[in-house]
């Protein structure tokens, strides 16, 4: 599933159709389009120029020039950007831009759970994960009864971080996932903010989260890459968890 360093990607690819004319739109989609009718994000963007890409963990949004329009990409469960490409077969091409040079942007997506919206709100998404500073990552993640994965996985709390980048964070910064957030010292969340960052930059330098040290080992019979212990598992903030019994106790160390 895209986590931060995908869509950061996924960002990237954005930018190499910046300043490139919109001729045509396929927003025949009307799930991935909702709640917009099909023509809706054709009218708003043919004849516009996309200037400007941004994200917030997750989510995706692209600015045209003049103070046109904005469009909001969101890649779902498996979507992906796909740039200057042929026309994915049966369809996975959920939403496309076409250029005057020829070119397309394109929203591929087998499971149809992305989304293309005009004028996004993430009023309701948290401070990026890899941007967000310290004293509010101390105030936002440090909070409350939770398990501290769970905490991060909040897109409200902080935005970007999904189930694998949540693993390898905290194994990283030796954490138990199921300490309660709010029973961490100031300390530990620094550490834990300095590890997400460190976390997320690699996976967007090696090509996604599947990268990470911990990641491999995440089955039935993995071992700690750092001490070579078998890994606990369980459920955690309803996700699949893995780590690491002796360098993530349960009890802080005194
Ligand atoms: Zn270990």
């Amino acid at each position: 599933m895209p986590e931060l360093p995908e869509a950061e990607r996924a960002r990237q690819q954005i930018d190499r159709v910046l300043g490139r004319e919109i001729v045509a739109v396929d927003d025949a989609d009307t799930y991935v389009c909702r709640p917009h009718a099909p023509g809706e994000l054709a009218a708003a963007f043919t004849g516009q120029t996309l200037v400007e890409s941004h994200r917030r963990g997750k989510f995706l949004w692209v600015e045209t020039a003049g103070d046109g329009p904005v469009l909001s990409l969101h890649l779902g469960m498996a979507g992906r950007i796909d740039v200057d490409r042929a026309p994915a077969p049966r369809n996975w091409d959920r939403f496309s831009l076409e250029f005057a040079d020829g070119g397309r942007l394109a929203l591929r997506d087998k499971r149809r759970l992305s989304r293309a919206l005009l004028e996004p709100d993430f009023t309701h998404v948290g401070p990026d994960a890899a941007e967000v500073g310290r004293a509010a990552f101390r105030s936002r993640v440090g909070r409350g009864t939770a398990p501290l994965k769970a905490r991060l996985l909040d897109q409200g709390v902080i935005a970007g971080v999904g189930n694998l980048l949540a693993d390898e964070a905290l194994w990283r910064a030796r954490l138990a996932p199921k300490r309660p957030a709010g029973g961490l010292s100031e300390e530990e969340l620094d550490r834990l903010r300095r590890e997400l960052r460190a976390a997320t930059r690699s996976a967007i330098r090696r090509g996604g989260v599947h990268t990470g040290e911990i990641i491999a080992h995440r089955r039935r019979d993995g071992h700690c890459p750092r001490c070579g212990h078998a890994l606990a598992r369980d459920t955690v903030g309803s996700r699949t968890t893995y780590w690491c019994p002796v360098d993530q106790p349960e009890l802080a160390a005194t």
